[in-house]
């Protein structure tokens, strides 16, 4: 296996990466682990110092960060641009907020006085994938330098571009070196570094696959893991619902990234009531896409990350459609160059459908209509997923109401899921577990240590 970066737009090799040798991955864990015993020590000033000019560098250089994306994985370009700006958000929010965060937690003993301390647990391995380049490492990577944890990333193999780009940044922001070190393995190799005692923690974000292989991994050597994995979201739509804001939404919350987020309306469950008119203004609004070139910001629609992965939703679609689903619109792979799939909507995708339980990582939307808001629940709760969902209504205590029976990590209501740097991240059920972001984000990794002071009248 090598580091790769194709150009999904038109199939073009841009540039191709060694694997780094067992030698070379045992100097960097053993650089990692110098580094920890330095960064430590360092305070939460001088950390924010770092972590803040990275900021700052990133957004001065929006552009040339922006690039890579869009060459290597297809965003458009305007989301790229985006993606790089919030990354920065996510920098500048922990460089602010960290210190509060882990401020010593007092409590209140009978006797004497005692306090939960926050310590570094050392360093702390990530396996993060392609569809956020740097948004994932963002989120990854700020809480736990701010918490005196040094971080080591594996990033997919189709963005080796942007997985250098955001660690010469780190360099270029003062950070000594092995506080942040980019690692070009395999999956082999990724299980070597779970194994190594000098790693003491793993988060993962990726695939559901993936993560039972990590987490598995992690548990067999007792260490702390976060798993971010999958999602196959619900969109609910009641009759109450301003139905053109949630066909815009419904645009937004599937084919934003091209449908490639773990968060993404994949689910659109619509009561009957206003069934056909929003699956009219849906399929109208998906048709009207341009497909095209992602770094023309006249494209609305940009290639999939890689050509393997359009191949593998157009099978999907194949075998949904096979065991009896319909495609109300498109179906098919574009026919011009690249890896281009026709927007998509699968109606009558039954409960025995392979399809049902599936997560569709692109422009695919699976369609539902139910009787009304318990049928809505009921069929949104279905599923092996638990990531975010979203309830479209006029009547936000009701939407509250939805929102506390929906199992799942996220509930937005009347906005598809999304993220922001001060909103925890994260599901239960097969989409993983622990939190991302937020101040939940930054206590998964420090130890939470107990300092006991006995009263002078404890006796002996
Ligand atoms: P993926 O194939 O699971 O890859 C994710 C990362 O895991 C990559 O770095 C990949 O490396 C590595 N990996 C895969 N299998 C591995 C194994 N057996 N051992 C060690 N490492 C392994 O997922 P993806 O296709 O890149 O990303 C899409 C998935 O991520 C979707 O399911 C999406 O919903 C989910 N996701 C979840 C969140 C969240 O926060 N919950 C956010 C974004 C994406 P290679 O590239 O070298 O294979």
């Amino acid at each position: 296996m090598s580091y790769q970066s194709v150009n999904p737009y038109d199939g073009r090799l841009l540039h191709t990466f060694a694997e780094q040798s067992d030698a070379q991955l045992e100097a960097a864990i053993a650089a990692a682990a110098a580094c920890f015993e330095v960064w430590r020590a360092t305070t939460f000033a001088e950390r924010s110092a770092i972590v803040s000019r990275a900021a700052g560098l990133m957004r001065e250089r929006r552009e040339e960060f922006a690039q890579p994306v869009t060459l290597e994985m297809g965003k458009l370009i305007a989301e790229a641009r985006g993606e790089v700006d919030l990354s920065a958000d996510i920098l500048d929010y922990y460089a602010r907020n960290a210190e509060r965060f882990l401020a010593p937690q007092h409590l209140a003993p009978a006797t004497g006085e005692a306090a939960v301390e926050n310590s570094p647990l050392g360093v702390l391995f990530g396996v993060q994938p392609w569809n956020f380049p740097y948004y994932q490492l963002a989120r990854f990577a700020a809480p736990n330098l701010m918490a005196g944890n040094v971080v080591m990333v594996k990033h997919a193999s189709c963005v080796p571009q942007c997985a250098l780009m955001f660690a010469a940044l780190w360099r270029d922001a003062g950070a000594p070196a092995g506080a942040y070190t980019n690692l070009l393995i395999s999956h082999a190799q990724v299980d070597r570094v779970i194994d190594d005692p000098r790693i003491k923690g793993v988060a993962l974000t990726g695939s559901v696959e993936a993560g039972r292989s990590v987490a598995a991994r992690a548990g067999r050597n007792l260490k702390k893991s976060t798993m971010e994995l999958g999602g196959s979201d619900a969109f609910i739509v009641l009759a109450d619902a301003d139905l053109d804001q949630a066909v815009r939404w419904a645009v937004w919350g599937r084919m934003n990234n091209t449908g490639q987020c773990c968060v993404a309306a994949k689910r659109f469950i619509v009561v009957e009531a206003v069934a056909d008119r929003f699956l009219a203004g849906f399929r109208a609004a998906l048709a009207a896409l341009k497909p095209g070139d992602p770094m023309d910001p006249a494209t609305t629609l940009g290639p999939l990350s890689t050509e393997a992965a359009l191949l593998t939703l157009v099978d999907q679609v194949d075998r949904a459609v096979s065991a009896g689903a319909t495609a109300v619109i498109g179906g098919h792979r574009i026919a011009r160059p690249g890896s281009f799939m026709q927007p998509t909507i699968l109606a009558g995708v039954t409960r025995d459908n392979p399809a049902f339980d599936e997560e569709f990582f692109g422009p695919v939307a699976l369609f539902f209509r139910v009787a009304d808001e318990d049928a809505a629940v009921a069929l949104a709760n279905d599923s092996p997923f638990g990531l975010g969902g979203s309830v479209f209504t006029a009547d936000v205590a009701r939407g509250k109401r939805v929102a506390a029976r929906i199992e799942t990590g996220m509930v937005f209501i009347n906005h598809p899921t999304w993220t922001a740097p001060d909103l925890p991240f994260g599901g239960v059920k097969d989409s993983g577990y622990g939190r991302e972001l937020s101040g939940m984000g930054i206590q998964e990794f420090v130890n939470k240590k107990l300092v006991r002071v006995a009263a002078t009248s404890d006796a002996a």
